[in-house]
Parts: C-alpha cells; structure tokens; sequence
C-alpha cells in the first residue's frame, strides 16, 4: 500500500473538507450564498480542488451586517461585563488550541506553508485572543483636569461594526491580529478572509459560537473582493474597516470608504530594507537575511526582499547566503521535511514568475530562477546580485522567495537607499556599533526597525506601515485606540 501525503490528515480535517462548506452569520454555521455561487478552494501543492465555499455578494453581505448590527446595537456583547467577555475569548483560546491539528492541516492545505509552521501560527492565534482577551479588564477612560467648576471625562466606546478584510499570505493569523483587538473593545465583526485562503477563517467562527461569543458578534463571509469585499466597504452600516493586503487595493479601499466616512486602517505592502554593516555578526545576519525571505515563500508583508550588504562584506554574504539556500528543502507544505511551500495560486505563481524573468533581464542570478517541478505552484528560491536600487526588482513587491542584493558604501549611503522605497513597513540594521545601531532606528522610515535580528513579532508591540505601507497599528496597546471611540462628557459643578 502507498502510503500519500493525505493519509497523515486527521478525520476532523477530512469531515470539514467532505461536507459543504457555509459561512457563519449569526447563529447559522452553514449559510450558503443567497446566488448560490461557489468558490473552489485549491492545494497549492497539487493544484488540485479541496473545497468550495459561498461566493458572497451584496445580498450576503447585507445579511451578515445585520446580524453584527444587531448584536451590537442590543448590546450582547458591548454591555455585558469585561470579565465576562474575558472568560469567552479565554475559552475561544482553548478551542482554538484543542483543534490546533486540523487548523494546522487546513492552513498548510490551503496555502501551501509547511505543517510546522501553521501549527506555530495557529497557536500563535490562540495566544493573541488570549492576550487581549487581558485587555477586556483595562479599558478605560480619563478623567480630564478641566478646572473646579467642571467634571470632565472621557469614555472609551468601541466603534461597532468593523467589516475586516484580510489576505492570503497568513490567514490564522491575520484573522487573530484582527478580531483579538475588535472583540474586546466590544465591537461586533464582519470578517471577510482572501478568497484563496477562507477555511480557518471559517473553522474560527464555529470556533468563537462554541466558546460562548454571542450570535452576530463574529461572522465570518467568503468572497471575492470586488464583490463581497467592495460591498462591505461601501456598506453604510459598517462603522469601520480594517485591511491587511496589498497597496493597490488599500487605496482603493480608502477612497470607496469615503463616501460613508467610516474609518479605516490599513496594513498594506513593503519593500523592507535589511542593512548589513561589514561590522555585523555575518553568520547570524545570513541566516536571518535567509529567513527573512524563504519564510512562507517570500509571501510576507515584511519580506527582507532588499539586502543592502556593505562593500567590504558583500561578496562573503552573497557566498554565505547562495550555498546553505541551495539546500533548502522546497516541497509540499504536509511532508514534514519540506522547509518551504509552493506559492498560493496560479494567479501568485504566474505574478513571481514573471518578476524572476524581469530580474533575469536586469540583474545577476546568484541562485535560482526558475519554476521548481510541474506540479503545483512551486518556485526556486531566488538571489539576484548586480542589483541597482532603481530597478524594478528593487522597487515593486514581488511577494514571493526573491532577494535582490544590493551594495552599499557606507553608513549614509545604506540609510539613503534603505529609505529610498515608496514603502515604509518594515527595516532591519545589522551592527555590532550600538549607536550605529539607533542611529539607523531613528532615521529609517518604517513603523518596524528590527536591530541584530529579523521578523520578530510581539503581541505587545504595535505593528504597521510608515509612507504607503498604510497606516494604524495593530497588536499592543495600540491597536485598542483603532477598535475605540472617545466620547467627552462634561458636568457642570
Ligand atoms: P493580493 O494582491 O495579495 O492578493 P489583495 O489586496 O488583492 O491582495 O487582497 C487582500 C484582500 O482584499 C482579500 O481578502 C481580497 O479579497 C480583498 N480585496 C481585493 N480587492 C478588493 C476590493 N476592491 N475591495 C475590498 N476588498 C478587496
């Protein structure tokens, strides 16, 4: 008997692929498109049909508003005591953590990344909601020193509804980043996951009715983004939108939402700069430099995609970098010796391809550069040395496993190009100079300065974009002023 990468899949991942897949709207786990439109849903690995899920429209996404309106506005989970709220996004954690194997195992289906590392990012998720599930117990207003004859105050209210959009890249954990902050702020949540990536999304609204959160407070809706994305944006009873995706379609968002004024945050795409100095720990800056990049297959917001290497050391980092990458081990995300995954789609596929023949026409290619096999959606990692800063290699997100190596003089002239992006979400500066090292903190432009390391992420350190990596922050404390409104009352004495 053959024994395939599927055998090693759960009966719980089997059971939620084999049955028809709904979204959660209220009470409903199962509702399907009022259209009756289906998406299928893929293996990167294969390229294979594993699932398909309601393509929502307007129709759907009018009835998903509802029931969040509805929750929010009779106050089920807006007015009920913090603790209580606590006590349901702890036990939410749990469920999350107790189905951890088929979260996992759908996550590395449907987007390709290798099982280790969906399990981290499920667990990850679970300790997300957990940490702001703490938060619950401590929001809290001011009260204002408004002079003797006054009593100034302020509440701190939860917005509403916020309609959240998120991508493909993480989906687990894109979803945590987002709803982890909404729900204990009290507000109640439309969550639209990429339509590439909409099954632990899915798995999570059960997951939230189970664990006690009330009907309405987190419904979950699959669709395209032009259709049920577009309608949740425009949709006048939406108080907010949250977006994780790309630069493109954030700015699109941001002008639709205009017309209703309902506020909005972005965290959108990046061209992160990682700046070795001839001085650095070269071993650790190469292994992180690799990191930074092979992770999810380049497919990462904060992708160290720009390697600004001093003169002095490039051709040693170069060195160091092409020949361990030469032996990374690029295959299916279920086979437990693969460290890196296919990309997401066809469509993602065919976008790298065509940038690793844009690199070949104008750069070096140190490593890589071709499609990998002829099954799946599976690229080589790729090193493109003799790179200018001006090329488009340099310039354009490629969002999958490509570097372009770029040299540098010295301190100045690394900042310089490191600055020289239309991005600004993440940096990273190798030194071992620790003024050097704050220095280039204060003078790159990013919302995320990594120091000696690289893609290091902390539920209490707020994260987002500088220039048109977007704007608001998520995770720590400040991703609670993105979920809460100030209302100033004031007593006359
Ligand atoms: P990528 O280019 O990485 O696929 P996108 O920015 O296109 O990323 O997609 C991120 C998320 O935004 C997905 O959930 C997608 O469905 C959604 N989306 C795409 N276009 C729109 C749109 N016009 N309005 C609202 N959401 C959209």
């Amino acid at each position: 008997m053959t024994v395939t990468l599927d055998d090693q899949l759960s009966d719980a991942t089997r059971a939620f692929l084999s049955s028809s897949r709904g979204m959660v709207i209220g009470s409903d786990t199962s509702v399907a498109a009022a259209s009756g439109e289906t998406i299928a849903v893929y293996d990167p690995a294969t390229g294979t049909e594993i699932a398909r899920v309601p393509s929502a429209d307007k129709a759907d996404v009018d009835k998903a508003v509802a029931a969040a309106r509805q929750a929010f506005d009779t106050g089920a989970w807006s007015k009920i005591p913090p603790m209580f709220q606590a006590r349901s996004m702890q036990k939410f954690a749990d469920l999350i953590e107790a189905n951890s194997e088929q979260l996992s195992q759908l996550e590395t289906l449907d987007v390709g990344k290798p099982l280790g590392q969906s399990m981290m990012e499920v667990f990850g998720c679970a300790e997300l909601i957990r940490y702001y599930a703490g938060w619950t117990t401590k929001i809290h207003g001011d009260v204002n020193p408004a002079g003797p004859s006054m009593l100034s105050y302020s509440l701190r209210e939860p917005v509403g509804v916020c309609g959240q959009i998120i991508p493909w890249n993480f989906p687990i954990a894109m979803a945590a980043f987002k709803i982890g902050p909404a729900l204990a702020c009290g507000n109640t949540i439309v969550l639209k996951p990429a339509e590439q990536t909409p099954l632990t999304a899915l798995r999570l609204g059960e997951l939230a009715l189970e664990a006690g959160i009330p009907p309405g407070v987190f419904n979950v809706i699959t669709g395209y983004g032009e259709t049920a994305g577009e309608a949740l944006v425009d949709h006048d009873q939406v108080d907010k939108i949250a977006f994780t995706g790309s630069t493109t379609v954030g700015r699109h968002i941001m002008s639709k939402a205009s017309r209703t004024l309902k506020k909005v945050s972005l965290e959108l795409g990046g061209k992160s700069p990682n700046i070795v100095f001839a001085d650095a720990d070269l071993a650790q800056a190469a292994q992180a430099a690799m990191r930074g990049i092979w992770t999810n297959a380049g497919q990462w917001c904060v992708a160290g995609s720009r390697l600004l290497v001093e003169d002095k050391v490039h051709d040693e980092m170069v060195e160091t970098i092409v020949s361990a990458s030469k032996n990374l081990k690029v295959g299916p995300g279920l086979d437990a010796s693969s460290q890196m995954g296919p990309l997401v789609s066809q469509e993602q596929f065919d976008r790298v391809t065509g940038y690793l023949d844009v690199g070949k026409a104008e750069a070096t290619v140190a490593l890589g550069g071709e499609r990998l096999g002829d099954a799946g959606w599976f690229v080589e990692p790729t090193v493109f040395t003799g790179v200018d800063n001006d090329m488009r290699i340099a310039r354009e997100e490629i969002f999958g496993p490509v570097v372009s190596v770029i040299p540098f003089s010295d301190e100045p002239d690394g900042l310089r190009i490191g600055n020289d992006t239309e991005y600004g979400l993440a940096a990273a500066v190798w030194t071992r100079d620790v003024s050097r090292a704050h220095r280039a903190a204060r003078a790159l432009k990013a919302g995320t300065v990594w120091v000696n390391t690289y893609g290091d992420f902390d539920f209490a350190t707020s994260f987002g974009g500088y220039k048109q990596s977007g704007f608001g922050r998520e995770l720590g404390r400040h991703s609670i002023d993105m979920y809460t409104q100030i209302k100033s009352v004031m007593v006359k004495l």
